[in-house]
């Protein structure tokens, strides 16, 4: 039987900056080799969750193991196998060559120093001529933080944490680091978490997609959020308005235990038409795709759903879609019980 491998276990993981709770993770876990996609909108906490799996940030509470030990940043074990990759890249101020060769100069690695570092730099798109005598600060953005990218591959990291990586580099760049982030994984089944929110990208690649709210983790296509805000004053409950209060589409939401949180709604509580039913559905509410990806891995199509303000991911069987002919600018209409809307 084959046994898949555990990389990271997270369980019960907070953290504050100073009093405001950034992030509030359950449990969490990656198995080894795998991709990871992880989406969320800005200030939801996905570099604090990546700071802490890089072991370079402690949380406030909870515990993180890796490879089945708990374990604290500077652990030897973890600092030569976990390597973050931000969106701006931190250099040296040196040049290209001795950013590269830092690392394997700590580990007393200088064997064939000239050699990997040229097939180092050819692995992210950087002729060795043309770049390894370049100074930290003759380099565009892009090229910069295809080096700091070089940089990290060159040691064989066990695990890849790639914090927006191609945000804000050129195109030609982000193809480069997205090449070489799957050919790690392909060379050495590195481990790769991937917070981006190049969507196709993440959905091609990815094995998992996971999404963050408020630092909280949902699973992307199965978990939707429904977003606030949620008009509380309505006496027979909560109520997510579609456009203007009181005029247009609601969603009835369940009574409110907590003061704050998220209404969520999984996927398979759904029921997908192309017209308006009658029954007793409490929520009918018409939307319209607005995109399409394939999931390559699993084959399956995550079509995002608007209704407004509200957007729904949801992913379909290949059959699945075909029998409902989904296009992008289809109009669909989403049918889902109250009772059936979670407050997390
Ligand atoms: P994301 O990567 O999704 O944009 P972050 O993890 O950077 O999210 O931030 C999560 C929240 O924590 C945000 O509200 C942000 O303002 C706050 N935050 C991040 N870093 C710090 C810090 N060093 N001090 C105080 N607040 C911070």
């Amino acid at each position: 039987m084959k046994m898949t491998q555990v990389s990271y276990k997270l369980n019960q993981v907070q953290h504050y900056y100073g009093d405001k709770k950034v992030l509030d993770i359950d449990r969490l876990q990656i198995q080894k080799g795998s991709i990871t996609g992880l989406t969320g909108p800005n200030g939801s906490g996905k570099s604090t969750l990546l700071k802490i799996m890089a072991f370079a940030q402690k949380p406030s509470a909870g515990e993180v193991w890796f490879n089945g030990r708990l374990e604290v940043p500077l652990s030897p074990r973890v600092r030569s196998r976990v390597t973050l990759l931000t969106q701006k890249p931190y250099l040296l101020k040196r040049s290209v060559f001795d950013n590269i060769a830092y690392g394997l100069k700590i580990r007393r690695d200088r064997d064939n120093l000239e050699n990997r570092i040229k097939a180092a730099l050819e692995n992210v798109g950087l002729n060795y001529d043309g770049f390894a005598h370049r100074q930290w600060h003759e380099l565009s953005g892009g090229e910069a933080q295809r080096v700091a990218m070089a940089a990290r591959l060159i040691l064989k990291p066990e695990v890849l944490l790639l914090d927006e990586p191609v945000a804000s580099v050129d195109t030609k760049s982000a193809g480069q680091i997205r090449r070489a982030s799957l050919a790690a994984r392909r060379d050495w089944g590195c481990t790769l978490m991937i917070a981006s929110h190049d969507l196709p990208w993440l959905y091609e690649c990815s094995d998992t997609q996971i999404s963050i709210a408020n630092g909280r983790l949902f699973s992307t296509g199965r978990e939707n959020i429904i977003p606030p805000p949620y008009d509380l004053s309505q006496k027979n409950g909560p109520v997510k308005w579609l456009g203007t209060e009181g005029k247009a589409e609601h969603i009835e939401l369940p009574l409110k235990k907590k003061t704050d949180g998220f209404a969520v709604i999984q996927k398979e509580k759904i029921r997908i038409c192309l017209e308006k039913e009658k029954g007793n559905w409490d929520n009918q509410i018409t939307c319209e795709i607005t995109a399409m990806l394939i999931e390559k891995n699993s084959g399956h199509i995550m079509v995002t759903v608007h209704a407004r303000d509200f957007s729904l991911n949801i992913s379909f069987s290949p059959g699945q879609a075909a029998g409902l002919k989904l296009l992008p600018g289809k109009r669909l209409i989403l049918m889902f019980h109250t009772q059936d809307i979670e407050w997390r």
